[in-house]
């Protein structure tokens, strides 16, 4: 896509110049002097021609071209190249810069657009502006990022396009919002502009002498603005594109977790700084590890956190740079030698909660322009951003987590059991369900006495033993929940009722022979149990109460023991 400096007419403060980057070449499109002042504080680190397409010799479009040569010849020394679309326009930009800009024959070259064997240059277009330069106007064809790009200059006619617009490829015409004989005026060219954009063909509008009118003009079409490259107004642009996806996806997110959120912020992150690759760390401070699935070209990574330059800002609790990681002795080159890819740069910014404890961190790795070196002082700044909202996000991940889970038995409680069936065991009770869906509840026999005897302390360590040996038992098929007080439930996914029976049964047998601490001494706990396979027709509610019907015959029997039927 073609990025402008400015895309104003004649009389505007910004005049109409865009450009591209292909490898190593910049290519301007005209140069007015406002673009020659942005042109300055560009980042042209990598660049090593500059190439100028000419449109027509109006000074705004040509004004800043002399100045441009003597800046690179004399202070950046990256060689100009000005490209004329015919041998008349490069007779008059010759005499132009040689006799009335004092450009030295040396400093520059004038070519001929014929001339251009670059994968980047299609063809000049002849078209018609203003009388006085007829015959020395043109538009041109160019192939930018591998889509067709066609730039039409100042014009008063679309025909010498036309052959040029094919489905795909995106136009930048010119437009006015008043009548003259040298430009199109806006409401002459709105059925040209929606049967252009019916063919597929995105419109941008550009060299705009009044950008609320041509709005206005202009506002039932699906013509764009030519995107300025004036600095915020790119980058907000890319956050609105991403936030605008972000939020589509969330919409559409049937899985409801947080990792698009944290894939769709990384991105957003390495768009604003301008990085190869990002990715999004979290620390979980009771295992000590700090995690990321968000790095790209590898699954879940997993380190100890006090490892690592991740861990290394996490632990100073500010950012850290280092552009030239082979040499820092907390660069951890592991993932490089698994993946052979090779790093740089990096950036790591700590993100915290809104305590401001620390809870994970940004990184960023290899970047882009600035020769491959991240700023200390303004990347991390613009990084603020996506940061910010990952901590926000990161930290209602970890409320949502909380919530689901029980804190003395550390599984799933109640709230974690209904939205397990809301995310994965619904598909279950469809009418269309493949696999049957088993159950048990079982509930430790005189739990009550336990307390009375030993204490609440005590009876709280069997609860969590209890629930240590229900979640050995688990194989992937199977979650475990704490369905309330000294309750609790297996869910199994592809099992029979035979088969839950049976795995009920040898749970039964370990909790029976096992020891359970109590305060200090070893007791012995025995488990009742109801199961059930779940029943299509019947709600959660109803199919759990079979279970529990079954437990409750169970205790009335005898306790100790498995009913299922
Ligand atoms: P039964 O064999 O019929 O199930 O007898 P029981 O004594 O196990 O059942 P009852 O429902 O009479 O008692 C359950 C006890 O569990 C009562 C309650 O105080 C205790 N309890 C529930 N939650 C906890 C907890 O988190 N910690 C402790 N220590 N006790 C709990
Ligand atoms: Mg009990
Ligand atoms: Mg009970």
């Amino acid at each position: 896509m073609l990025k402008f400096f400015g895309r104003g007419s004649a009389f505007a403060d910004e005049h109409n110049s865009a450009f591209f980057i292909s490898g190593q070449d910049l290519i301007l499109i005209d140069c007015s002097m406002d673009a020659f002042h942005k042109i300055k504080k560009m980042d042209l680190s990598g660049i090593h021609n500059i190439y100028i397409l000419v449109t027509h010799t109006h000074g705004d479009h040509i004004s800043g071209i002399a100045m441009l040569i003597d800046y690179e010849y004399f202070i950046k020394q990256i060689p100009v190249t000005v490209i004329a679309p015919s041998d008349r326009v490069a007779e008059d930009l010759r005499y132009y810069l040689h006799n009335i800009e004092g450009c030295g024959d040396s400093w520059y070259a004038v070519i001929t657009a014929d001339r251009i064997k670059a994968e980047w240059f299609e063809c000049a277009v002849p078209t018609q502006h203003t009388d006085e330069l007829d015959g020395k106007c043109f538009g041109y064809v160019l192939k930018v990022d591998g889509r067709r790009v066609v730039y039409t200059g100042d014009t008063r006619a679309m025909e010498p396009y036309e052959q040029y617009i094919t489905g795909g490829s995106y136009l930048y015409m010119e437009i006015s919002a008043h009548r003259s004989k040298v430009h199109l005026y806006a409401p002459d060219m709105i059925d040209y502009i929606n049967k252009t954009t019916a063919k597929g063909v995105r419109v941008f509008l550009m060299h705009i002498d009044d950008e609320e009118r041509i709005h206005e003009m202009t506002k039932d079409t699906d013509a764009e603005f030519a995107p300025l490259n004036s600095g915020s107004e790119q980058v907000l642009g890319e956050i609105f594109d991403i936030s605008d996806k972000l939020y589509k996806e969330m919409c559409s997110n049937k899985e409801n977790d947080h990792a698009t959120l944290f894939r769709y912020l990384t991105e957003l992150g390495k768009t604003i700084v301008g990085s190869d690759r990002a990715s999004f760390w979290k620390w979980d401070k009771n295992r000590k590890e700090l995690w990321t699935t968000s790095a790209t070209g590898v699954d879940k990574i997993v380190i100890p956190d006090n490892t690592g330059l991740v861990g290394k800002a996490l632990k100073l609790g500010q950012v850290v740079v280092t552009n030239d990681p082979y040499n820092d002795p907390d660069f951890n080159s592991a993932v490089d030698k698994k993946t052979g890819y090779v790093t740089k740069s990096i950036l790591v910014l700590p993100v915290a909660d809104i305590y401001g404890k620390f809870i994970g961190a940004f990184q960023l790795i290899n970047k882009l322009g600035n020769g491959g070196r991240f700023d200390p002082v303004s990347d991390p700044r613009k990084l603020s951003l996506p940061a910010l909202i990952c901590g926000i996000a990161l930290e209602s991940e970890t409320f949502l987590e909380d919530s689901h889970h029980d804190k003395l038995t550390k599984l799933k409680n109640r709230m974690g059991f209904y939205s397990d069936f809301a995310r994965r065991f619904n598909k279950y009770l469809t009418a269309e369900a493949e696999g049957p869906l088993s159950m048990f509840i079982c509930d430790i026999d005189k739990f009550k006495s336990v307390n009375d005897t030993y204490g609440h302390n005590a009876g709280d360590e069997v609860l969590a033993f209890t629930a240590d040996l229900i979640r050995q038992a688990c194989t992937d098929k199977d979650t475990a929940y704490r369905w309330g007080g000294e309750e609790f439930i297996m869910i199994m996914a592809d099992t029979t009722l035979e088969e839950a029976a049976a795995k009920a049964e040898a749970l039964r047998k370990t909790v029976e022979s096992s020891e359970f601490p109590a305060d200090g001494r070893k007791i012995h706990c025995t488990l009742s149990f109801g199961c059930t396979t779940f029943d299509k027709n019947k709600t959660i509610e109803e199919n759990v109460s079979v279970a529990d019907g079954h437990l409750y015959t169970a205790k009335e029997t005898g306790r100790n023991r498995v009913i299922w039927q």
